[in-house]
């Protein structure tokens, strides 16, 4: 008899975005002729950048001739590609990588997923709650943490740092000993992000307490405003206790094509039960070349396209086109009356629900009354309860029609 993972019994029956597609389906089928705007799971609309499919599209033809062909690439990612990324990724922030600390994979939920794999179990983890639901769930796979408490709606042995209304969505610091941090900004749900003062306060904890910071700046693409770091690695000493996670998927409509990269600096350190210490670096490459064969080489060739004056141009104006759906988005609730937060440095909307009504409840009254389709807060954590995300990712006729319906088919 094969005995299960009985870790997973831990997780919840289904993952917040089939919970969300099983609710729009029954309302379809009971309303077969309502016109259903989605503007809740974090997909992209734009095309890929023309820039990148004819760099995918030469990069095929030379997999078909013998002369160019390429087998096995790298694990760790082709230089053309990692060359780029460090030298417009960080460079211009004042940040020096070098090729072997940055490793390209086919995506950041896999990366943050697979990442925790290379800690001690018995580490002490931190997440913000709101959270993007892949730091906690692959954490309870792997058998990190207690049991889900339903009524508090957190897991036993996970500290939760509360984002709310109160601390502007910003996470204190924990007032406990953890040794891994979850940290996303800018934020999925919330779309806020941290000053470098605010950064700093993290990283100074973690040298103080020898932790390590897990970094997820999916969203650094969308960050507008002067100030707020691009990079954990602007901060001092964050090489020292600070793992990057980046993704393409959002940044250059890559979420179908899938290639992303993450920087482990050699300085970060992890340490044996005789206090010895190993770089996590080295602990990586060693996961990355026995469980992972690298990214196609036609994918990461469009991925360097991205790099080039074209790409780059072409990039910009995907992005300036999700964030003026930001900016409707926002200016259209705040002037219906509703509070929101977000949506400058972050393609998300994080919005508060009217008269405290429950996230969930909040969600089917929306697709009811205005055939607009969020995600609920709750879903990203039990702070997230009376919050609602929205997205900035749809057409601009979609993310108007949606906020023009809010205005007048809801009342908030
Ligand atoms: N990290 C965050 C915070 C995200 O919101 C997402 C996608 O929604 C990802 C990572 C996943 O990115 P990828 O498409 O590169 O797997």
């Amino acid at each position: 008899m094969a005995l299960m993972n009985e870790n997973y019994q831990r997780l919840p029956g289904s993952y917040l975005f089939s919970e969300i597609a099983r609710r729009i389906n029954q309302f379809k089928s009971e309303n077969p002729n309502a016109d259903i705007i989605r503007l809740g799971i974090g997909d992209v609309t734009r095309p890929l950048p023309p820039a990148v499919t004819e760099a995918m599209k030469k990069a095929v033809d030379e997999m078909g001739k013998a002369e160019t062909f390429r087998g096995y690439g790298p694990e760790q990612g082709y230089d053309f590609l990692i060359e780029k990324i460090i030298e417009n990724d960080y460079r211009p922030r004042g940040v020096d990588l070098s090729l072997d600390e940055v490793y390209v994979s086919d995506g950041a939920k896999s990366d943050t997923a697979n990442f925790q794999e290379i800690f001690g179990i018995g580490n002490i983890m931190a997440v913000t709650d709101p959270v993007y639901p892949v730091y906690v769930d692959s954490n309870v796979m792997a058998g990190r943490t207690g049991n889900f408490n339903g009524e508090k709606g957190q897991y036993e042995s996970i500290i939760y740092l509360p984002c709310t209304e109160e601390n502007g969505m910003k996470p204190s610091l924990p007032t406990t000993h953890v040794d891994m941090i979850y940290l996303c900004f800018p934020n999925n749900p919330t779309g806020m992000t941290l000053t470098k003062e605010e950064l700093k306060e993290w990283v100074d904890y973690a040298r103080e307490n020898k932790s390590i910071i897990l970094y997820d700046s999916a969203y650094e693409a969308f960050i507008r405003e002067e100030g707020v770091p691009r990079t954990i690695f602007e901060i001092e000493g964050a090489r020292e206790v600070a793992v990057e996670f980046r993704s393409f998927s959002k940044t250059a409509g890559f979420t179908g094509t899938r290639c992303a990269y993450t920087v482990v600096p050699k300085e970060v350190m992890v340490y044996d039960s005789e206090g010895k210490a190993h770089s996590l670096n080295k602990l990586w490459l060693r996961r990355q070349t026995t469980k992972f064969n690298g990214v196609s080489y036609p994918v990461q060739a469009a991925a360097a396209a991205i790099y080039t004056p074209e790409g780059k141009q072409q990039v910009k104006e995907t992005i300036d086109y999700y964030m003026e759906n930001a900016r409707i988005i926002r200016e259209g609730l705040t002037e219906a009356g509703y509070e929101v937060f977000g949506g400058i440095n972050a393609p998300y909307i994080w919005m508060k629900t009217p008269k405290n009504m429950g996230s969930w409840e909040f969600f089917d009254k929306l697709m009811k009354e205005a055939n607009v389709v969020g995600t609920p807060g709750a879903g990203f954590g039990a702070n997230g309860e009376g919050y609602f995300r929205l997205t900035a990712f749809g057409t601009r006729e979609n993310t108007v029609k949606a906020i023009e319906r809010i205005k007048t088919k809801m009342e908030s």
